[in-house]
């Protein structure tokens, strides 16, 4: 196979196998644009390198060609004596992994070509500072020495000349940094650094192939739920140096600004430097406007190079360039990561620019993001104790105790507690507690460090460059300039990613414009709005949400039991409840009444417990069908097994034998404890609940319909529509509908008969059991529609209790890949998915017509509505949270 592309020949479209770095390369390649010659190594070649733990025959063979027709394209040799071909070796999945796969620079330098760079550059500093650090870098990532022998080193050697600075090494300290260099790595890997450049190279190629199984990488790709098994390309890339004076640098730009949105080129750039000391955030880094003045004819092309991406990729693109000597190169581009803030208003802007449709700038955004900017942000009080104020990296608002590292992170996350990263800046071993925390801040580093690329990835709110702080990890400790405290674990911070704020304790948090927008409607969030990007946030949601509403075919209810949900799910754009739970009709106060009715000894007793109950339920449902009226409202007969209405057997058992002892015994305990004893069962989530309970317990079915039935000609006589309809939870057997159904639609006929009204409501019924979904041909010739019961229908799927799991096994499970993610988050399409798409067929295929539904979380989660959309579904339910997500997400689904 060919494991071996020029950047000439690949494109854009060839990422499974180029990775994105270098089909990106490929794609700025063929534009034109000045990147650097090079090729790129396939993925297919990782596989095989991780599959049999070497490298496939043909590749030596095709990289030696590949650097040959590089080498003649430039005239020079690698690692030659003179005027040495240099080259990096850089990792490139499918996807971009911010800061997970190692990067090796300078690979070719050697003792002799050392002195060949030298001579071409006519900087002998410039020359042995590259050749130290290539020995550094190759002896932490390819050798795996640590890191610290190299950085301590250097500490020692600066101490020694009297310097602070790296830069103020001169050369004759450098010569010897390097020979220390060597020494560490002959002591730690046990060989020579090989003075070979080729041998550098295939070295370094395999470090890269390896990399994509360090544990940094399976927790980033476990959280982006990428697959393990797609490999790393390996790009080989002509060395660039922004570190040859004043006249070079490095730099990281966007083609809008990737935290807000705004239109406008936004960047950073470090005068002699070389990439990976603009993306750790080391130095703090001059703007792109302070370029222009620095080097007008490279800012020049450089924008001219954004325009020609961003109309190319027609999206955000950000870019990765080095000037060397007032030339300009390209060395990466991607669609750029955004905030949720941005996404959205960069799609619209897309649209206005006429680069995307309507429909396309659907796709841009997501449910996830929309999440995002319905989380709460601080208050605008004033008595904030203000700390300092810095970048704001990644919007949001956090509040939590400081912690000083990701083992301290992780643990009082567990443990429950939020808490926020603070760190001088991050690296990729941080992202364990990156993910644990609440919000991260730091105190170098500006937009594009380590620590703002990745938290604008996860969503997490993030401020950088924070320079009044003094963080000193290993004390764990925290000092702000100018201030006495001292703070440690035990203080809480509240930091701001939208205005880069970090305050001392605890800060309110209200409504963000979003939300506002989506409860009280675009004008009212545009009065309330602060600025100008608030406003452009704020309509760019509403022109998407109302495109949304407008392609997408699922129907969109919400999941509420009071008044007060359901006029809130209203609010955020629901068409009807598609689950008004009942259960919680008959908790609190009301509990004795069904206790009576549990212990009802005669009809007489039944009849009396049954009557006390009826005004109450009814009255429930009044306020509901008035609240919802002229929107359907499915509403579940009762559910829950029936010991959640009785007191606790263990309880009522010891209460018994010490009022026996006493001789206060009340009979009626006693008779209540028989009661609990006969209901108490082992697996009550298996028991006696749903229908089972309907069908065995005299006259609740009847009492439940007559007070929906009678709640609804209550509000036909005041004007209204009300259209509630019956839902039979836990159905398992056709036979088990037809029993309900019969008995529901006598009441129906009676009240009709009673009041002259027609009630032809329609019932149905949960499909929630495996047995349900396989025999739902039979069970459709009862049912008028069926709402899928997804977290039921997981559980009794897979056999374990939702209830249990996060707090036993899940953990290990999700570690294990088991689940890439929780089947109560995200529908197990392969299983309980195929058991949804199973239902709808054989429901349809007696019942062509048949309404299909599903309640439950995963009608609010992202990915599996765009599964309930595949399979034809005709809504999904989910909390009033989630209203507005689901609506965004149909919408996508559909275009
Ligand atoms: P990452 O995936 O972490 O962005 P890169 O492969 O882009 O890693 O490399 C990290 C940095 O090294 C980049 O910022 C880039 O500026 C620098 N770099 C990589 N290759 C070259 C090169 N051929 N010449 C100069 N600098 C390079
Ligand atoms: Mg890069
Ligand atoms: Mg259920």
């Amino acid at each position: 196979p060919k494991y071996v592309y020029r950047f000439s020949e690949g494109d854009k479209d060839q990422k499974d196998l180029l990775g994105g770095k270098g089909a990106n390369l490929a794609e700025m390649t063929r534009l034109g644009l000045p990147v650097p010659p090079g090729f790129t190594i396939t993925t297919d070649a990782c596989r095989a390198y991780l599959a049999d733990g070497e490298v496939p025959d043909e590749l030596a063979v095709q990289v030696t060609t590949a650097l040959r027709e590089v080498e003649e394209e430039l005239g020079r040799g690698l690692g030659a004596q003179q005027d040495p071909l240099l080259v990096s070796v850089r990792s490139g999945a499918k996807f971009s992994m911010p800061g997970m796969m190692e990067t090796v620079l300078n690979i070719g330098l050697n003792d002799s070509s050392v002195e060949g760079l030298a001579a071409v550059s006519g900087d002998r500093r410039f020359a042995w500072d590259s050749y130290r650090r290539l020995i550094q870098m190759f002896g932490k990532t390819v050798l795996d020495i640590d890191g610290d022998h190299f950085s301590d080193a250097l500490e020692a050697k600066k101490e020694a000349r009297g310097v602070s600075l790296d830069y103020e090494l001169g050369v004759e300290a450098l010569t010897e940094l390097v020979e220390e260099y060597k020494t560490i790595v002959r002591e730690h890997a046990g060989i020579d650094f090989p003075q070979d450049p080729r041998a550098q190279l295939d070295m370094a190629t395999e470090a890269v192939f390896r990399s994509w199984n360090t544990e940094r990488a399976h927790i980033y790709r476990r959280r982006e739920k990428i697959p393990h098994d797609l490999g790393t390309a390996v790009n080989v890339c002509t060395m660039v140096f922004g570190n040859m004076g004043q006249t070079s640098g490095t730099g990281v730009c966007f083609t809008r600004d990737p935290s807000t949105g705004r239109s406008g080129v936004y960047g950073d750039y470090l005068v002699n430097a070389q990439g990976e000391d603009v993306v750790a955030g080391i130095r703090n880094t001059l703007s792109l406007a302070d370029l222009e003045h620095l080097d007008k004819a490279s800012y020049d092309e450089l924008r001219s190079a954004m325009r020609k991406l961003e109309t190319h990729y027609r999206d955000l693109c950000d870019i990765e360039f080095t000037i060397e000597r007032g030339r300009l190169w390209l060395l990466q581009t991607r669609v750029g990561k955004r905030t949720a803030a941005a996404a959205f208003r960069v799609a619209t802007q897309l649209v206005d620019e006429k680069l995307i449709t309507m429909d396309e700038a659907l796709t841009r955004v997501t449910g996830d993001q929309l999440t995002q900017l319905m989380f709460p942000q601080f208050n605008g009080e004033t008595d904030r104790d203000l700390l300092t104020r810095a970048m704001p990296a990644s919007p949001g608002a956090a509040v939590g105790y400081v912690v000083f590292d990701n083992e301290e992170a992780v643990a009082r996350a567990e443990a429950g507690e939020s808490v926020i990263l603070v760190r001088r800046e991050t690296n990729p071993d941080d992202l364990p507690g990156m993910v644990a925390a609440s919000g991260v801040l730091t105190a170098r580093g500006g937009k594009t460090s380590h620590a703002a690329v990745v938290a604008r990835g996860m969503g997490k709110t993030c401020v950088c460059g924070a320079e009044a702080l003094e963080v000193d990890a290993e004390a764990k400790t925290l000092r702000v300039a100018g201030r006495e405290e001292v703070l440690t674990g035990k203080d809480v911070i509240a930091i701001d990613g939208t205005t880069g704020e970090v305050f001392l304790g605890e800060v309110a948090v209200v409504d963000s414009p979003v939300m506002t927008y989506l409860r009280r409607g675009l004008e009212e969030a545009l009065e309330a709005a602060g600025g100008v990007d608030t406003r452009e946030l704020v309509t760019s949601v509403h022109r998407l949400m109302r495109h949304a509403d407008k392609v997408r075919r699922l129907e969109v209810r919400a999941n509420a039991d009071t008044p007060d949900d359901a006029r809130h799910a209203i609010h955020r754009g629901a068409q009807g409840v598609g689950l008004c739970r009942t259960e919680h009709m008959f908790l609190g106060e009301r509990k004795r009444y069904v206790q009576n009715l549990i212990l009802a000894g005669n009809q007489d007793e039944r009849e009396r417990a049954l009557a006390a109950l009826l005004p109450l339920q009814k009255g429930d449902f009044v306020q509901m069908l008035e609240t919802m009226d002229g929107r359907p409202m499915t509403v579940r007969l009762i559910d829950p097994p029936l010991h959640e209405f009785l007191p606790d057997l263990t309880e009522l058992s010891v209460k018994v034998a010490l009022e026996r002892e006493r001789g206060t015994l009340d009979p009626a305990e006693e008779e209540l404890l028989a009661v609990v004893r006969r209901y108490h069962e082992a697996n009550p989530m298996l028991g006696l609940r749903g229908v089972r309970l309907l069908l065995t317990m005299p006259g609740l079915i009847e009492l439940q319909v007559r007070a929906v039935a009678e709640a609804a000609v209550e509000r036909l006589r005041e004007g209204g529509s009300p259209l509630p309809e019956i839902m039979i939870p836990l159905v398992g057997s056709v036979r088990e509908l037809q029993i309900a159904r019969e008995r529901a639609e006598a009441v129906l006929a009676e009240v009709s008969a009673e009041t002259g009204y027609e009630l032809a409501f329609p019932v149905g019924c949960m499909i929630e059991l495996p047995r349900a979904a396989v025999s739902a041909d039979t069970i459709a010739e009862e049912a008028d529609f069926f709402s899928f019961g997804t977290n039921d229908l997981t559980q009794t799927t897979w056999g374990f209790s939702r209830d249990d799991v996060e707090s036993t096994f899940f953990k290990e499970y999700l570690e294990e890949g088991v689940f890439g993610v929780s089947p109560f988050e995200t529908v197990d399409e392969r299983g309980v998915g195929h058991l949804v798409e199973l239902g709808a067929q054989r429901g349809r295929s007696a019942r062509p017509g048949l309404k299909l539904g599903v309640c439950g979380e995963h009608g609010g989660d992202p990915e599996s509505i765009g599964f309930f959309h595949r399979v034809g579904l005709d809504y999904v339910s989910c909390s009033p949270f989630r209203v507005p997500v689901a609506r965004l997400e149909a919408g996508r689904a559909a275009v």
